[in-house]
C-alpha cells in the first residue's frame, strides 16, 4: 500500500503504552464518545482467546499458521511478534474506514506504530502512560490471565515499549480514568472538528 495513491479522509490514531495501562478501555471510551465518526479496528491475533473475550469483538483469533497465510496474501497494514504471538491490523476494514472519512483507532504494539507511521505519517500518535511503574507492575499482576512466563515477559516489554514514548505526539498518563478519558477526548475533538472545518480530501 503506498500512502501516496490512497485519497485519505479519515485521520488514523494510533494508541499505544505498555501492557495493563488501560488502552482498551480507554479506546472503547473514544468509540462510545464519537461513533460513528471514530470506529475502533479489530485486531488479527494467533494468542488464546482469555475468558470472556469473542471472535470477532476483542480481536479476530486464529492459529499462527493462518495468520502467516494472511501474511502472504498481504492482509496487514502493520503486524508484529508481541508477547510470543503475531498481532496484525487488517488493512482492507482500515483503508476502507479511511477513504470513507471515518476516523479510526489503531490500539497496537509500538513495533506495529513505527511501521503505520511510515506508511501513514500523518498519524496522530498517542501513548498512554503508567502513574508509575510500579503501579503498573501491580495493575499487570492484578490482570494476570496468562502464564508466569508471559507475565514475566509482559513486564520486560513494558519496560521497552516505556522507551519509545518520545516517537509520540501526545502522553496522556493514566492515573485516575476519567481525567484520562477527559484528555483523550480533547485530543480527539480537537482533530475531528479540524478534519470536519477541512475541504473534502482530493486524490
Ligand atoms: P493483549 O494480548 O494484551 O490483548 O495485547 C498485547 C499487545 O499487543 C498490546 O500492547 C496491544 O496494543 C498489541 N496489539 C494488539 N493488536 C495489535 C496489532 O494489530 N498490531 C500490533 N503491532 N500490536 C497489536
Amino acid at each position: 500500500m503506498n500512502s501516496s495513491q490512497t485519497p485519505r479522509k479519515g485521520y488514523l490514531f494510533i494508541v499505544s503504552g505498555p501492557s495493563g495501562v488501560g488502552k482498551t478501555v480507554l479506546c472503547n471510551a473514544i468509540v462510545s464518545k464519537f461513533a460513528p465518526d471514530v470506529v475502533y479496528s479489530i485486531s488479527t491475533t494467533s494468542r488464546a482467546p482469555r475468558g470472556g473475550e469473542t471472535n470477532g469483538q476483542e480481536y479476530f483469533f486464529c492459529t499462527a499458521e493462518e495468520f502467516e497465510k494472511a501474511i502472504e496474501r498481504e492482509e496487514f497494514a502493520e503486524w508484529a511478534f508481541v508477547h510470543g504471538n503475531y498481532y496484525g491490523t487488517p488493512r482492507r476494514f482500515l483503508v476502507d474506514n479511511l477513504e470513507a472519512g471515518r476516523h479510526v483507532i489503531l490500539n497496537i504494539d509500538v513495533q506495529g506504530a513505527m511501521k503505520i507511521r511510515e506508511k501513514f505519517p500523518e498519524s496522530i500518535m498517542i501513548f498512554i502512560l503508567p502513574p508509575t511503574f510500579d503501579e503498573l507492575e501491580s495493575r499487570i499482576r492484578k490482570r494476570n490471565m496468562d502464564s508466569e512466563h508471559s507475565l514475566r515477559h509482559r513486564l520486560e516489554n513494558a519496560r521497552k515499549e516505556l522507551d519509545y514514548r518520545d516517537q509520540y505526539r501526545y502522553a496522556v498518563i493514566n492515573d485516575d480514568l476519567d481525567a484520562a478519558i477527559g484528555e483523550l477526548t480533547n485530543i480527539f475533538a480537537e482533530h475531528v472538528q479540524n478534519r470536519q472545518a477541512e475541504q473534502p480530501a482530493t486524490k
